[in-house]
């Protein structure tokens, strides 16, 4: 599976692709947690990107290649990635492109995560992480169901909200997709790539219309 799950913040985009890798047994490649790995590393990367993704705005699209040359490149990758949060530019996704045509290892399906627009200010502001297990839940859509608040995955839990989910930098990022990334829809569908899934609604039927659009595509 070499799929590419594409949508606005909020889309569920990281929640779905946690449940295709448990599936599918090929990894996630979520360039945020990437760079919040190196933020909270404080590396050479993480103090660079740091301001950049706090004000909701893209890191630069050099970099961001370089990262995904470097993951793609990682053993676990050989059998397939679920990218998630990449590519977010046009420059990002014609580098993917060569790149994976270097590898001989094209693009198999872009998913587009379709959910309306007022829908996603909300799924942001309500979105918690479990700093243990790393699993995602939100407040208002998908509470922990008992406690301790991870639902029994983690011995010690402990949700947090992460820093760019503020209301001002939500609004942010929200433009900057609609500028930056929403294109690729158009970009992916003149290559026939692309699918659409309603992402609206229970998470279990988004992973069902998911895995139906995927079986369609042949990437599953
Ligand atoms: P995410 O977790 O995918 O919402 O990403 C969080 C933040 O990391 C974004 O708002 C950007 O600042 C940065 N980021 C993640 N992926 C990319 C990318 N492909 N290109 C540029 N910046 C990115």
């Amino acid at each position: 599976m070499r799929i590419v799950l594409l949508g606005a913040p909020g889309s569920g985009k990281g929640t779905q692709a946690q449940r295709l890798i448990d599936a599918h047994r090929v990894p996630q490649v979520s360039t945020g947690d990437l760079l919040r790995t190196a933020v909270a590393a404080e590396s050479a990367l993480g103090l660079r990107a740091k301001a950049t993704m706090e004000a909701g705005k893209l890191v630069d699209d050099a970099t961001m290649l370089g990262i995904i040359r470097e993951r793609l490149g990682a053993p676990d990758a050989a059998r397939g990635f679920i990218l998630d949060g990449f590519p977010r530019t046009i420059p990002q996704a014609d580098g993917l492109d060569a790149l994976l045509a270097d590898l001989g290892r094209p693009l198999e399906a872009v998913v587009l995560m379709e959910v309306d627009s007022g829908q996603l200010f909300r799924r942001l502001t309500g979105r918690r992480t479990c700093r243990s297990c790393g699993r995602v839940f939100n407040v208002y859509t998908a509470p922990p169901s008992t406690p301790p608040p991870c639902g029994g995955q983690c011995v010690t839990p402990d949700l947090f909200q992460r820093r760019d989910d503020g209301e001002a930098t939500i609004a942010k990022r929200l433009e900057v997709y609609a500028a930056q990334t929403r294109p690729l829809v158009e970009y992916y569908r003149a290559r026939g790539l692309l699918r659409s899934v309603d992402a609206e609604g229970d998470i279990d039927q988004v992973t069902a219309r998911l895995e139906a659009a995927l079986k369609n595509a042949g990437a599953a």
